[in-house]
């Protein structure tokens, strides 16, 4: 095709301002999907996406698009919308001239809208606003219109007012695209370059890589090289999808495609990584490629210790479709065996272990989510510490460092107090406070990563009546005053319940997990303490009183079979206990502890 008549575009909106459905509804327009063959999101293909209304993994797709009697290429690129998922929204951006900034006619903007149209404007896109939703009572384009030209310039009229559901003013929306998105620029007969925006894994054809061609041409059956690692693969197909993969004689200059190479594993074909032929290769690589590095980190222990290779196997497994996705075997007293998993965020660990219960029929305990902490001791020796219990004990501790981040908060104004009350006690510090519009407020904050991945979005929403939106990125690190807590029984500290916290909310765990304890684990043959300790030092006490009676006291002189169903009834508890020293403590009461119920 053409360069000229190729327009490569994304949409970009907070979550369910409505882009599936916008996207589904181009498909049908476009005549690429017969109605009959319509399903609501057809584009998000993951059960979990479709299920939660997020989009995990971005997709392209071609459509022909006609203007004046001239057919266009109209290529449109699906960005996840969450913040976990960052790296891989600017990639996708990286891959168009121009976005579509989707925002629902009756909200207005909110956090993920800034967030998606900053890293747009980065990456030099054309802006097209759109107001969506505009069949909806509650619909009010005029202030939103009014809302998006201060943000961007503009005028109000020229935001256009669509419904993905309805169609109203989508056909508007697909000449404004070929109208205002620059068409692609590249050198066609330089080496090929193609930036690979997507990488998903398919049982049957191994890799699917999404790329986007800027210069040169790639052909079926070439040989191709990964910049960033060197290694080399055949192409084995070369096509567009439209929606399904449609292969062709190969992708030039300005075109969006996928290839397959028979590659098993999405690390050898990474998001953000340059692929040029292997005989001619480009000498630079395109800008932006980095390895997308975990920031959340969980131990994922199975329930049923014998479901331990079943897990490994599951992780490999998840592993070929998610780069992002880190884990190494780890033991644990408490638990037993099982993995720490690293991931970008809260979301995608979350995903990670709903897959595995889903697809896997695993049942799973997860250990409270942890951030990667640098811990340097008092002879100049660093480590991250990305589970609690690694945490050095020998050593004096000289400094430690936690990731911080930078975040946005908006919220109509009248939730402004709750917010940043809420953010004070996650030891947030205050950057800036704007009004957007008339009565909506972006807060900008500074906050530790350790005080966000927990519950920290829950509370907002709960503190706003579901109104706040939040969107984050990493911003560096910064001293913290934190210490590791232990919890001990009878003397022995239990790691799982290890947690590294800011000095002055060491107390509150301290008690907090002590109590649970005592009231989880069932009395013993003698009096057992429970301890919460920063080293040495006991912070918090509590302790489970000794047994009074033998349980079999009661059954003197009575029915002997009620005895022994007692005692197999004791047998089979055994086999669930774990000995802490020489307290029995049941999974179940560990398993408790940590969920918190
Ligand atoms: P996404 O998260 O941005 O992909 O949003 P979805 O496309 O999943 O839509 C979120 C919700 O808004 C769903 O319940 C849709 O049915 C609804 N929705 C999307 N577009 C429209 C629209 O134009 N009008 C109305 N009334 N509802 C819409
Ligand atoms: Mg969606």
């Amino acid at each position: 095709t053409d360069p000229a008549r190729i327009r490569n575009f994304c949409i970009i909106a907070h979550i369910d301002h409505g882009k599936s459905t916008l996207a589904d509804r181009m498909l049908g327009i476009t005549g690429i999907v017969a109605d009959r063959d319509m399903r609501a999101q057809y584009l998000d293909r993951m059960d979990i996406e479709r299920e939660r209304g997020i989009t995990i993994k971005s997709q392209a797709v071609r459509m022909p698009w006609q203007v004046d009697g001239e057919t266009f290429a109209l290529n449109m690129i699906d960005t996840p919308g969450h913040v976990d998922f960052s790296y891989e929204v600017s990639r996708s951006l990286a891959a168009c001239e121009g976005a579509i900034l989707l925002v629902d006619a009756a909200q207005g903007i909110e956090a993920q809208t800034l967030a998606n149209l900053y890293l747009a404007l980065e990456n030099d896109l054309e802006i097209i606003p759109v107001l969506n939703k505009i069949d909806l009572p509650a619909a009010d384009p005029e202030k939103y219109a009014r809302e998006i030209a201060q943000l961007i310039g503009g005028d109000p009229d020229d935001v256009l007012r669509v419904s993905g559901k309805t169609g109203m003013g989508v056909e508007d929306l697909l000449d404004r695209v070929v109208q205002r998105v620059p068409a692609p620029v590249g050198v066609a007969d330089a080496p090929a370059r193609a930036m690979i925006f997507d990488s998903v894994y398919d049982s049957y054809r191994g890799v699917v890589t999404y790329v986007r061609m800027v210069d040169g041409k790639l052909d079926p059956r070439e040989r191709i090289q990964m910049m960033s690692t060197k290694a080399t693969h055949e192409i084995l197909e070369i096509g567009v999808s439209s929606p399904e993969p449609k292969p062709t004689k190969g992708l030039g200059v300005g075109e969006v495609g996928y290839l397959i190479t028979g590659v098993k594993d999405v690390r050898q074909s990474k998001v953000g990584d340059t692929v040029t032929n292997s005989a001619k290769p480009a000498s630079d690589a395109l800008p932006g490629y980095t390895d997308p590095l975990p920031m959340v980190f969980s131990g994922i222990y199975p329930i049923d210790g014998s479901d331990y290779p079943v897990l490994r196997e599951a992780l490999d497994k998840l592993k070929l479709s998610d780069a992002a996705l880190q884990y190494e075997p780890e033991t644990s007293v408490a638990l037993g065996f099982g993995f720490r998993c690293g991931f970008l965020g809260l979301l995608h660990l979350e995903i990670i272990t709903e897959r595995l219960r889903r697809e896997f029929d695993l049942d799973l305990i997860t250990t409270a989510p942890s951030v990667p902490y640098e811990v340097t001791t008092e002879d100049r020796k660093t480590v991250t510490v990305t589970n609690p219990s690694e945490y050095p004990t020998g050593a004096k501790i000289h400094e430690v460092l936690e990731p911080i981040v930078s975040a946005s908060i908006l919220a109509p104004k009248d939730y402004v107090g709750a917010i940043m009350e809420l953010c004070q006690s996650r030891r947030g510090t205050m950057k800036s406070m704007d009004y957007l519009g008339e009565d909506r407020v972006e807060l900008k904050y500074t906050l530790p990563l350790g005080e966000i991945v927990f519950d920290f979005f829950d509370q907002l929403k709960s503190k706003t009546q579901g109104y706040a939106s939040l969107d984050y990125e990493p911003a560096g690190e910064a001293p913290g005053d934190l210490v590791k807590v232990d919890i001990l029984l009878q003397g022995e500290a239990v790691d799982a319940f290890s947690a590294i916290v800011h000095k002055d909310k060491a107390y509150a765990y301290g008690t907090m997990m002590a109590q649970r304890l005592r009231e989880l684990i069932p009395r013993q043959q003698f009096e057992v303490p429970i301890q919460a300790a920063i080293g040495a030092r006991i912070i918090a006490r509590e302790s489970i009183r000794a047994m009074r009676k033998d349980v079999l006291a009661k059954c003197y002189g009575g029915d002997i079979t009620r005895k022994r169903k007692l005692l197999e009834k004791q047998k089979e508890g055994k086999k669930r206990m774990k000995m802490v020293g020489r307290v029995e403590v049941p999974q179940e009461a560990f398993i408790a502890a940590l969920s918190g119920d």
